[in-house]
């Protein structure tokens, strides 16, 4: 696929049901009060003076809404939106295409701005910062650059932490955000609009459930409301009760916390094989089977944020919480 802007990829039914569960607006956006006031101010100043957005920089972990957040804006804007990805963009022309194709305010997302080449970040900070694109026409010493102006536009990154972007591409975003996990009443307001637009109906109590083992993630939490809507269906009269939710939750092994297989994988692993730590994450994800970048993005800042494991200069460690949620004797040196 040429084409790097390919918002119409292949959907599964699941990815059907996810649009579908999209919000739209910035007030249907649930939780996030302080990145919502915020941008909300931010969009309705840049909507009277007619200016495009500054450029925004979104990070979080996956399921956050960064992207659900960055149609959001667009739509507030009333621009349209370019959709692409730091690895889809592999050279310079793919970004120029893009740049090229945009009309003035429009927005250009791209996801994981972080896995952007340094050839193609180089093309981004003229766009960025003068809205000019820089193109080599000819080879060798007949080569010249021609400037080229491209129309104001916004662009929104999106990436998992915002560590992992060179300094001078952060520095180029006026508006730096960072999303937060939910908690469970946010995660319960968004299950219970989900049923709402499945159709799905429920108790309090069913709702609740899910949401407390949603991993404070809104895409885990509609995953969840998913496959216990089956569960439902097959086993119940298809309401969401706190019963189908535990049997459901419980069959496919999330726990009352919400850590699923890997989480305890990982968990355990630090207590059985290396006493709880401190053990550096190359050995750590060695010894679990599971790639760094997946540990450090995904799976340990929950963990951390639960106060299950902690990061220190000597490598990972378990909490006290840990021991005793898996009942397991931590060894004396580490007792605290
Ligand atoms: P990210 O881009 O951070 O990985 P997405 O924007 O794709 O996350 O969000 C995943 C799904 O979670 C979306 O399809 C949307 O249905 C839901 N979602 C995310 N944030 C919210 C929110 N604040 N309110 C309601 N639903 C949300």
């Amino acid at each position: 696929d040429d084409n790097p802007i390919n918002p119409e990829i292949q959907l599964g039914d699941d990815d059907v049901v996810d649009r579908a569960l999209r919000p739209e607006y910035l007030a249907d956006f649930v939780g996030q009060p302080k990145l919502k006031e915020q941008l909300s101010i931010f969009i309705q100043a840049a909507r009277s003076r007619k200016e495009a957005l500054d450029h925004v920089l979104l990070f979080g972990p996956p399921g956050l809404g960064k992207t659900t957040l960055s149609n959001i804006i667009a739509r507030e804007l009333n621009t349209r939106i370019r959709q692409t990805s730091g690895p889809v963009l592999e050279r310079a022309g793919d970004l120029a295409a893009v740049l090229t194709n945009l009309e003035p305010h429009d927005v250009l997302f791209i996801d994981e701005i972080h896995r952007l080449s340094p050839v193609v970040e180089e093309i981004l900070y003229p766009a960025m910062e003068d809205f000019e694109l820089d193109i080599v026409i000819g080879e060798g010493p007949a080569a010249r650059t021609v400037k080229l102006s491209l129309p104001p536009f916004t662009l929104i990154g999106a990436t998992t932490r915002a560590g992992l972007l060179t300094s001078p591409l952060r520095d180029r975003f006026g508006i730096v955000q960072r999303l937060e996990y939910y908690d469970t009443k946010d995660l319960a307001r968004i299950v219970q609009r989900s049923s709402d637009i499945l159709g799905v109906p429920t108790e309090p109590d069913g709702v609740q459930t899910i949401a407390d083992r949603a991993r404070g993630t809104p895409r885990i939490a509609n995953r969840l409301l998913r496959r216990v809507r089956d569960y439902a269906e097959v086993k119940g009269d298809g309401t969401l009760t706190e019963v189908m939710a535990r049997a459901a939750l419980d069959m496919m092994e999330v726990d009352p916390q919400g850590l699923d297989w890997m989480d305890r994988q990982l968990l355990t692993s630090i207590m059985e094989k290396f006493d709880g730590g401190p053990v550096g994450i190359d050995s750590l994800a060695a010894a679990i089977g599971e790639e760094r970048g997946t540990i450090e993005d995904v799976i340990e800042p929950f963990l951390i944020q639960q106060g299950f494991m902690m990061r220190t200069p000597r490598g990972r460690v378990v909490t006290a919480r840990t021991w005793r949620y898996f009942g397991l004797q931590a060894p004396a040196s580490t007792e605290t």
